[in-house]
């Protein structure tokens, strides 16, 4: 270790994209991707063009970008808004805060927050990894509660516990994604009671990263919550994962706050662009949505069938498989194989402690991923 480096950073492991894979061989694009809940559809070839030349044409590439986002800003307020039917003018740039995806604002809530011994975090597992991982590598702590197995409901009695025990530092933020991942549910009537009851004291961040999938939002309540924040991201339903552009969506003296911790120019000029090229065509873009879902319920309803599988409800671009219970194999080590099987066959997932995470792609990749998992299953039956 180098004498210079904090000490509790020695056991840390970098983020690895595909934590699945033990080669550092670069992904082959003949691999079915479907391991990070991106889109399947590269933006269309005609948005691409007006980007082409937006970066050719409009973008000075030897100045720094504009570091307000000001124009970004109105644009998302006015789709905020919209998509949730609210009265046109509800929410202005003064409520939006925009970073370098939403994993930066996660990084800035913490900083803004818990930072200086002040707080700790909770969440309930198994839920969206960066949470956790963003504060430990700044030394914040992280409590962790369950779900419940069948709908995975938080174990809102072990949070409610948690809450009240934790002290030095207590318990400042929690963290919830609506629907959640891995699991693809969205928050129940008991959680959602559980949250408005949450002491003003203690910021509530409701990760909105599959909103479009969801059609479900909490920014309604927003004005009556002002330890509420919403993160949203142009990552999935809007294809623009390569250009790192995320949002949250909170009261005008909440987004000050984060506009003080966030970098001066987090966002490049070209990101920046895509992001308002996106919104401006935002029909286009969320049109293939329904296909998306479409295909999400074929493949659950396929799946459902099959005697050796579990898969529940999916409010998401997702789905989460689970085994049935059998006396006859360890779990652990037949998910294990079972992903090293997908991957062997071309498949990507996302292999999490008590299931697979499989994203919805296009029909085909579908289709092969349904095939692959059978002829896998099957393997385990004889
Ligand atoms: C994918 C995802 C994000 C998006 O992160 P970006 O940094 O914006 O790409 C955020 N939260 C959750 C729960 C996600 O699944």
């Amino acid at each position: 270790m180098l004498p210079f480096i904090r000490s509790d950073l020695a056991q840390f492991t970098a983020y690895k994209p595909h934590p699945s894979s033990n080669t550092d061989e670069p992904v082959a694009t003949q691999f079915d991707r479907l391991d990070t809940n991106e889109s399947p559809y590269d933006l269309p070839p005609e948005l691409k063009e007006k980007l082409a030349w937006t970066y050719q044409q409009v973008i000075e590439i030897n100045r720094y970008p504009d570091g307000g986002h000001e124009q970004l800003k109105n644009a998302i307020a006015e789709y905020v808004n919209e998509s949730a039917n609210l009265t046109p003018s509800l929410f202005t740039a003064a409520n939006i805060s925009v970073g370098n995806g939403s994993d930066e604002l996660i990084r800035s809530l913490l900083i803004a927050t818990c930072l200086r011994g002040e707080g700790s975090i909770l969440v309930a597992n198994p839920t969206f990894s960066m949470y956790g991982i963003l504060a430990q590598t700044l030394g914040i702590g992280v409590v962790t509660v369950g779900r419940n197995e069948e709908n995975f409901e938080i174990d809102l009695k072990a949070a409610q516990t948690a809450i009240e025990q934790t002290q030095n530092p207590p318990i400042r933020v929690v963290f919830v994604v609506h629907p959640n991942s891995p699991t693809a549910n969205k928050l129940t009537a008991a959680e959602l009671a559980w949250l408005r009851n949450l002491s003003e004291q203690i910021l509530v961040v409701i990760d909105e990263a599959y909103f479009e999938f969801s059609q479900n939002t909490l920014v309604g309540e927003l004005a009556q919550r002002p330890n509420w924040i919403i993160l949203r991201t142009f990552s999935k339903a809007f294809r623009l994962a390569a250009m790192r552009v995320g949002y949250c969506i909170a009261h005008p003296e909440a987004i000050a706050i984060l506009e003080k911790v966030r970098l001066p120019y987090n966002l490049p000029s070209f990101s920046l662009a895509a992001a308002l090229v996106a919104l401006q065509n935002r029909q286009l873009l969320l049109s293939s949505i329904l296909q998306t879902l479409n295909e999400r319920d074929k493949l659950i309803a396929v799946l459902s069938q099959h005697p050796g599988l579990q898969v529940t409800e999916s409010a998401a671009n997702f789905v989460y498989l689970r085994l049935k219970p059998n006396g006859s194999y360890r779990q652990d080590a037949t998910l294990q194989n079972l992903h090293q099987q997908l991957k062997n066959s071309g498949t990507l997932v996302r292999l999490l402690k008590g299931g697979l995470r499989i994203t919805i792609g296009t029909s085909e990749e579908n289709t092969r991923t349904l095939a692959r998992l059978q002829a896998a299953m099957a393997n385990f039956e004889s």
